[in-house]
């Protein structure tokens, strides 16, 4: 097939489960280029053990990967939250763990969304108690004033608003996670 520009794309799916697009493609694409960069110069020399943490954080985790001008190496691990569908309960429970013995590896944990802090708080606490040699984070959003655990986040794409969002990895009962784009949630079990 030949290569041709790509086509314009709409600004959200005529879907009435989606509302205003919070970030678009390219102003995602940017900030996740200048990310790589910053995580290329910060470990120079060293090989960063990439964990992602599924489901929603493929997305972001495949793009941020090939922007780091570095070799590095993937695990990932799935964690599922108790709760209602749309909240975090706080509890915690690992679905599939990693592959990779992290003992003096240094360990870069992929998220796509940090809310109240406590899935955050509960990995870095599990992953810790391995061995790495450093263990950093990097999240590509962080909803504004509803951190109940303080997390301390090395990289950080965007602060959003405390809506519930959709696309780029994150879902609404496992749908629009291939959306290029974030965008509101405004389905069924939003409100
Ligand atoms: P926390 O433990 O920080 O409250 O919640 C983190 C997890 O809850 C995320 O990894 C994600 O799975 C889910 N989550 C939190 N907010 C949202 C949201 O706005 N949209 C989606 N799709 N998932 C979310």
């Amino acid at each position: 097939m030949v290569a041709s520009q790509p086509e314009h794309r709409e600004p959200a799916r005529h879907d009435p489960a989606l509302g205003r697009v919070i970030i678009d493609e390219a102003t995602l694409q940017s900030r996740i280029r200048e990310l790589g960069r910053q995580i290329t110069k910060d470990y120079e020399g060293r090989v960063p053990l990439l964990v992602g943490v599924l489901k929603g954080a493929f997305v972001f985790m495949s793009d941020l990967a090939r922007a780091i001008e570095l070799p590095v190496e993937f695990d990932f691990m799935a964690v599922a939250s108790y709760g209602r569908a749309t909240r975090t309960s706080g509890v915690v429970r690992i679905v599939k763990d990693l592959d990779l013995d992290l003992t003096d590896r240094s360990v870069l944990v992929v998220e796509d969304i940090v809310d109240s802090g406590l899935t955050l708080s509960y990995l870095r606490k599990n992953l810790l108690a391995r061995n790495p040699v450093s263990l950093e984070v990097c999240a590509l959003l962080v909803k504004e004033g509803t951190q109940r655990v303080e997390s301390d986040l090395a990289y950080t794409g965007f602060r959003i608003p405390p809506d519930f969002v959709v696309g780029y990895g994150l879902d609404a009962a496992e749908r629009y996670r291939n959306l290029p784009y974030i965008c509101v949630y405004e389905g069924p079990g939003s409100g």
